[in-house]
């Protein structure tokens, strides 16, 4: 049985005065049935941790360099990740694989950084409205799962996330049927490449406008173990109830 995961993507987003979040979520979920994570901007990871210690929640970073130490001016390696307190690490998500030019390939070296780390990955897959629009999101995902995956993987250190890149922020949602596609696809490549016992294993989170609203049909989809949410996770009221609706989703 995989665990069930809601995982909140805070992007450039919050001040310590905003970790209040933490500990009401904490209060919220004292003994949640799904898995939390919060992953907050870099400069706030140790006082995230620090406040998480006591609460069943965990905390992320959201990108880390592949390399351990090193001429790097701005970058954290996963070892700081994991120093900072934080367990888990998102990477590849869309805007940093547009805005800082981030290759499957980096994506993959700073995976296997982070599980030697100890980190669990969140590695985010989607495609671009253009590539939906021309029936290319099979093979883009495809590619970006070999290429951004580890050998190393397993259900224990990976998550997967897809994230349409254009349902990030805008509002707009795949059908159920679309994210069904996707995660079966996704499973399926996954059960080839690892064998049934870790494919199966993996959870296969969705990410793109979830809100209190859909989550429930979301949470529906085959193959769907939670989500990344963005925007929503800001708002301590919408992420506790998404946390909610996946809970009784289990
Ligand atoms: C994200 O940035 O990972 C995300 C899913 O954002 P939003 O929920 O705001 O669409």
């Amino acid at each position: 049985m995989r665990r069930k995961l809601a995982a909140g993507n805070w992007k450039m987003n919050g001040s310590g005065a905003g970790l209040d979040v933490i500990d009401a979520l904490a209060q919220a979920h004292r003994d949640p049935g799904v898995d939390i994570l919060i992953c907050p901007p870099a400069t706030l990871l140790s006082r995230a941790a620090d406040r998480a210690a006591r609460a069943q929640v965990m905390i992320g970073g959201q990108d880390c360099h592949a390399e351990p130490s090193g001429a790097h001016t701005g970058d954290i390696s996963a070892d700081m990740v994991r120093d900072a307190g934080a367990t888990a690490v998102i990477l590849g998500h869309s805007e940093r694989r547009e805005n800082h030019a981030e290759t499957s390939a980096e994506v993959r070296e700073k995976a296997r950084a982070a599980h030697a780390a100890g980190l669990m990955t969140v590695i985010c897959l989607g495609e671009s409205l253009d590539q939906r629009q021309a029936a290319n999101t099979l093979e883009i995902i495809g590619a970006q799962l070999s290429l951004s995956v580890p050998d190393c993987t397993t259900g224990e250190n990976t998550v997967i996330a897809y994230e349409p890149i254009w349902a990030i922020g805008t509002g707009l949602t795949p059908t159920t049927g679309q994210i069904g596609e996707v995660h079966d696809f996704i499973r399926s490549r996954l059960e080839t490449r690892f064998g049934a016992g870790v494919g199966r294993s993996v959870r296969l989170l969705y990410g793109g406008s979830v809100k209190p609203d859909n989550a429930a049909g979301i949470f529906a989809v085959s193959n769907v173990d939670g989500a990344l949410v963005g925007g929503a996770s800001l708002k301590c009221d919408d992420f506790s109830s998404i946390i909610n609706v996946l809970e009784a989703a289990s």
